[in-house]
């Protein structure tokens, strides 16, 4: 095909717009995400649900949650998250949410209301009751007494939204509280 000087012209010029307008079009993109969250408050998190444990982002204002979104700049996930973890925004603001204590008595029908303080009380001396009750000093294997200090009526399992420093606290915590039984929901 023969390709004069004025067809070759034109050609180029197309091509030139055609960039500039796909140029124009991706800065306005950015421009519109940036606009959605200006101003907001940005932590980062995991998300609680599955042991893949993706990056988020969260932004929030007063104190309360606007978005959240995948972490473009962390390792597992690199933005992406699941249907699960997309939805996590609605977790966080759900008028079905319990955000207070609510207890039920042994062998009572009914709910009460309690405060954190009161939860954290009765958590701490439940786990001290059963500690105290399953605590095994000393074992004897043929013959030999051997120390174990371990703790036979309690188990703990961590999570994979806990990071490093979690993990830690709550192994070192646990073994404190001579528990043997100890896992982590990513490794089973
Ligand atoms: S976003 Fe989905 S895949 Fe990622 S940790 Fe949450 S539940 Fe698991």
């Amino acid at each position: 095909m023969d390709v004069s000087r004025r067809n070759f012209l034109k050609g180029s010029g197309l091509a030139a717009g055609s960039l500039a307008l796909t140029g124009k079009v991706a800065q306005s993109g950015e421009i519109a995400a940036e606009m959605r969250t200006k101003g907001l408050q940005v932590s980062t998190t995991v998300c609680p649900y599955c042991a893949v444990g993706c990056g988020m982002i969260v932004h929030t204002k007063d104190g309360k949650i606007v978005n959240i979104e995948g972490d473009t700049e962390h390792p597992i996930n690199q933005g992406a998250l699941c249907s699960k973890g997309s939805a996590l925004f609605q977790v966080a603001n759900n008028e079905h949410r319990l955000s207070k204590v609510q207890y039920r008595a042994p062998n009572s029908d009914k709910w009460e209301e309690k405060s954190w303080d009161w939860a954290m009380d009765r958590i701490a001396k439940l786990m001290k009751e059963t500690r105290d009750r399953n605590f095994v000093k000393q074992e004897t294997i043929d013959g030999a007494t051997y120390t174990v200090n371990r703790n036979e009526g309690m188990a703990m399992l961590g999570g994979a939204a806990l990071d490093n420093e979690e993990c830690y606290l709550l192994s070192k915590f646990a073994r404190a509280m001579g528990v043997g039984y100890l896992e982590h929901q990513a490794r089973i």
